[in-house]
């Protein structure tokens, strides 16, 4: 259970995203639309559990997940109107049996969310309805975040941030990459965070050049930069965060390596705007690496949206739709990396709130290359 100004604010959001997707099902002709994806069922419900289905029609909001769930579920959910718990293990076949479905009905389903056997079994039961699986509306109702949703997402932040400070003072070499990700898990649970946002990254040394480097027994050096990135979760909502550092002394080329990351992160947050390309987000930060000769080293994204899920849209990448823009109330990641394959990696990661200000940084941790 969370806070109760927290529940309210979350509830009253949830009524207000509804009301927009009821708006998406009008214009897209549905009578009905069923929600798979587990994140989008916690936005709008406030259900944290990870097996359920939602079904949407005119006037209900149909929750379908299994006994396993129930209590918990009677726990969470927000009060919203017309919202309904139902306890079955089969819910395609419970929409039948109870009529939920009128019949004949033109049903949305989320196409990148449901399994093709859950497709086929729902166009086999529920017939004559007809099933329109739905590209995109439902994921750009979460872009923009509310006051209540930056604020938790600013408190995961600030956990991540004070995790950090505090795990490098626990650093030491020998320790394995694995011993490092268990401090930083350990401590942020105590410091208030839910779990781990994702598996923690810990890449040291030739293994930094791995943008995803999962922790491994490989044991810390002297003289090799680490890279931690973890997340933190607070009320359900993340944060994602990097950070580089040298166990030791870095040598001239890993500090112009280094600087060159934390200049192009510098630049991109200094440029973000409301109403920029999420193309040119990436572009701004690409340009300078790629000055400074690193370019081809550069291989992922700038950023992306974070909130009950880390990878949310928008993405800050070349391959953005063009007209993408960036709205304000959107929380994003900027996280330029450079990767010299076989020797080293940095990346340097913080999570911004985009407002008409500018953006503003919710991740606090030092930026600057510490030497341990
Ligand atoms: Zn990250
Ligand atoms: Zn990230």
């Amino acid at each position: 259970m969370v806070g109760g100004r927290i529940h309210a604010a979350l509830t009253q959001t949830a009524i207000e995203r509804l009301g927009r997707l009821r708006q998406l099902m009008e214009d897209r002709r549905l009578d009905a639309l069923f929600i798979s994806s587990v994140p989008h069922i916690r936005y709008l419900t406030g259900f944290s559990g990870s097996a359920a289905q939602l079904l949407i029609t005119g006037e209900a909001l149909h929750l379908l997940t299994d006994e396993r769930y129930e209590e918990q579920a009677r726990g969470e959910l927000f009060a919203v109107p017309g919202l309904v718990l139902h306890i079955t293990r089969e819910p395609f076949a419970y929409v039948r049996q109870n009529g939920l479905l009128a019949g004949g009905e033109r049903v949305g389903f989320q196409a990148t969310a449901l399994t093709y056997a859950a497709v086929v079994q729902a166009r086999r039961l529920w017939r004559p309805c007809r099933l329109i699986p739905l590209r995109q509306g439902v994921e750009e109702l979460f872009v923009t975040k509310a006051a209540v949703e930056v604020e938790l997402l600013s408190r995961a932040a600030q956990i991540a941030s004070r995790v950090y400070e505090a795990v490098l003072e626990r650093v030491r070499e020998g320790m394995s990459e694995r011993e490092l990700a268990a401090e930083i898990a350990h401590l942020a649970r105590y410091m208030g965070s839910e779990g781990d946002a994702f598996d923690i990254i810990v890449a040291s040394g030739e293994r930094g050049a791995l943008p995803h480097g999962r922790a491994s027994a490989r044991r810390l050096r002297k003289n090799e930069l680490v890279t931690v990135d973890f997340g933190c979760v607070v009320c359900g909502y993340v944060s994602d965060m990097t950070r580089t550092f040298v166990l030791g002394r870095a040598t001239a080329e890993q500090r112009r390596v280094y600087d060159t990351v934390r200049a192009a992160q510098q630049r991109a947050i200094e440029a973000l705007h409301v109403g920029m390309r999420a193309q040119e987000a990436d572009a701004v930060a690409r340009r300078l690496i790629t000055e400074a000769g690193f370019g081809p080293y550069f291989r992922h994204s700038l950023g992306h949206g974070i909130g009950r899920s880390v990878h949310e849209p928008p993405a800050l990448s070349p391959r953005a739709p063009r007209r993408q823009r960036l709205q304000a109330g959107t929380v994003v990641t900027i996280e330029p990396g450079i990767y010299v394959p076989g020797r080293f990696g940095v990346r340097i990661e913080d999570d911004v709130h985009l407002t008409a200000e500018g953006a503003q940084l919710l991740t606090t941790a030092p930026v600057e290359l510490l030497s341990l």
